[in-house]
């Protein structure tokens, strides 16, 4: 048995803070902090949570003889309490609580990434009309017509957050077709770092997965993330993808990630 759902949800149901932004350990699989989700891109690096440490920080938290110790301790471990899921038998909030790829990838790490490079490229570069040019006259399949992306707009770069104002539906379309787009743009290291990006969410959503792929996907998130940061030195690296370095070991533990997804 597994829960999935969208992370607020998931967090909620297992007892995690339901934001991170202000939780000292910003990640309900490991015990990261913010400075190191900046610079560390491999899962071996982080002290992973287990069963036995969560129960041991619920308990510290109970035990707080007052409320400003018990607040610290929960903004400390990422914690809000002891979830009731704790008491079903042989349930492990911790491995069978799996990301969802369509909140993780199409809500959030796709977006982020996709703004950076419009924002620090396709703008400067003078390149944003003829790209959301291509987005509108692109001959759309007709199932894919139904959740045409919408071009983006200078309103929704400007906005301060990491959407693109697109459905996950949307979404996943332009990722489909992103590979087209970019090749009018000629090779740089935008188009590659995108180019990767879509090499790790084609084995996100495979059905089927091999073992020996896990060992690529691993490596090809790592290699990821290091670029972007090296990209966009002044962009964080945002919980959602952080969270993709445990996708390898989440799909070694339940099956191909296409399964965990709630609702798409
Ligand atoms: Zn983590």
């Amino acid at each position: 048995m597994s829960v999935c759902g969208d992370t607020l949800a998931q967090h909620e149901v297992a007892g995690f803070k339901i934001g991170v932004g202000f939780a000292y350990s910003k990640c309900r699989h490991c015990e990261c902090n913010f400075e190191d989700m900046q610079e560390q891109f491999n899962e071996d690096l982080f002290v992973k949570r287990t069963m036995a440490s969560h129960n041991r920080q619920c308990n510290d938290i109970e035990k707080a003889n007052t409320d400003f110790l018990k607040d610290n301790l929960k903004m400390t471990y990422g914690i809000n309490g002891r979830s009731k899921l704790t008491e079903f038998p042989h349930f492990d909030i911790i491995n069978q609580t799996p990301q969802d790829i369509m909140h993780v990838i199409l809500e959030d790490v796709a977006p982020y990434e996709i703004k950076c490079v419009y924002l620090k490229h396709l703008v400067l570069s003078g390149h944003m009309d003829a790209f959301n040019s291509a987005i509108i006259c692109f001959p759309y399949s007709p199932v894919d017509a139904r959740d045409k992306p919408c071009p983006i707009s200078v309103n929704t770069l400007s906005s301060n957050n990491n959407k693109l104002k697109q459905s996950a539906g949307q979404m996943l379309v332009l990722l489909k077709i992103l590979p087209f787009l970019i090749d009018k743009l000629g090779e740089n290291d935008y188009t590659q770092m995108l180019l990767k990006l879509l090499e790790i969410v084609k084995i996100l959503f495979s059905s089927i997965i091999a073992l020996s792929t896990l060992s690529r996907l691993k490596l090809l998130i790592e290699h990821h993330l290091k670029h972007f940061k090296h990209l966009f030195p002044d962009a964080n690296i945002i919980p959602k993808q952080h969270y993709l370095l445990h996708l390898p070991s989440q799909i070694k533990a339940l099956g191909p990630t296409v399964r965990h997804v709630y609702a798409l």
